[in-house]
């Protein structure tokens, strides 16, 4: 069985339509890039499949479970496990709390997220609000863990964030990789991004217009499909 599975997925904002025929599988164990340039749906189909944004047209299937109709809470209680565009950590509660908050029995306990992520061990008693950019993006994605999802959705993984925080980003999902997480994950810096792929999804316009292994991703393809 596929862990998710999106077929002909439709998506609008209000009468605009975003999303016109994203269909991918993706297996367990398996990081898949949603690639795209500005515009193309790459949110936009990260916020269906959790439900923020109901899909309008066509089906998915997360585990083999219809979630079209479930709230957002219910996706997440299924294994989803997203770290949304600009992080989101609540922002007057501390390191731990945040951390606390969502936690559910598994592999991923506080003092797993620690030894991923030693800075958070460090400042656990600080608000939120008062980290570093990078650190909030480790601790959104540390909180994602604690609901020991099933599947982690990381939407602009690394965006803005100083080149040697980057590294520390791009090592934890390196890490998670390793060991059997599945990941499917947006990231501007294709030259990072694509050597932790298993396969690449490209959108345009809404739709999946590409679909196969990083190394098949042509000169051809990249300069049509995402303007490198
Ligand atoms: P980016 O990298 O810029 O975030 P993206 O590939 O994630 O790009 P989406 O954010 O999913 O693209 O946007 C897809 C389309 O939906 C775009 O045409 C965008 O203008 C439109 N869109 C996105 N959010 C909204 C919104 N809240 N209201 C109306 N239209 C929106």
């Amino acid at each position: 069985m596929m862990l998710l599975e999106l077929d002909r997925v439709q998506a609008f904002y209000g009468r605009s339509q975003a999303l016109f025929d994203v269909t991918f599988q993706m297996a367990k164990g398996e990081v898949v890039a949603l690639m795209g340039r500005n515009g193309m749906g790459k949110t936009t189909t990260i916020r269906t499949i959790c439900n923020l944004l109901p899909a309008q047209g066509g089906t998915i299937r997360f585990a083999g479970q219809d979630v079209r109709r479930l709230p957002p809470y219910r996706v997440a209680r299924l294994g989803v496990g997203l770290v949304p565009e600009g992080r989101r950590c609540f922002a007057n509660l501390t390191v731990e709390e945040n951390l606390l908050a969502t936690a559910r029995a598994g592999r991923w306990t506080l003092a797993a997220v620690h030894t991923l992520f030693p800075c958070l061990a460090e400042r656990r008693s600080q608000l939120a609000r008062t980290l570093s950019g990078g650190e909030q993006q480790m601790l959104a994605i540390g909180r994602a863990l604690m609901t020991n999802p099933r599947l982690l959705i990381l939407d602009e993984a690394t965006e803005g964030l100083a080149p040697v925080v980057r590294q520390d980003i791009w090592a934890a999902v390196r890490a998670l990789k390793e060991e059997g997480q599945s990941i499917l994950i947006v990231d501007k810096t294709l030259g990072e991004l694509l050597p932790v792929a298993d396969r690449c999804v490209v959108l345009e316009k809404g739709q999946t217009m590409w679909q196969g292994k990083p190394a098949a991703l042509d000169p051809q393809t990249q300069e049509r499909f995402l303007g490198v």
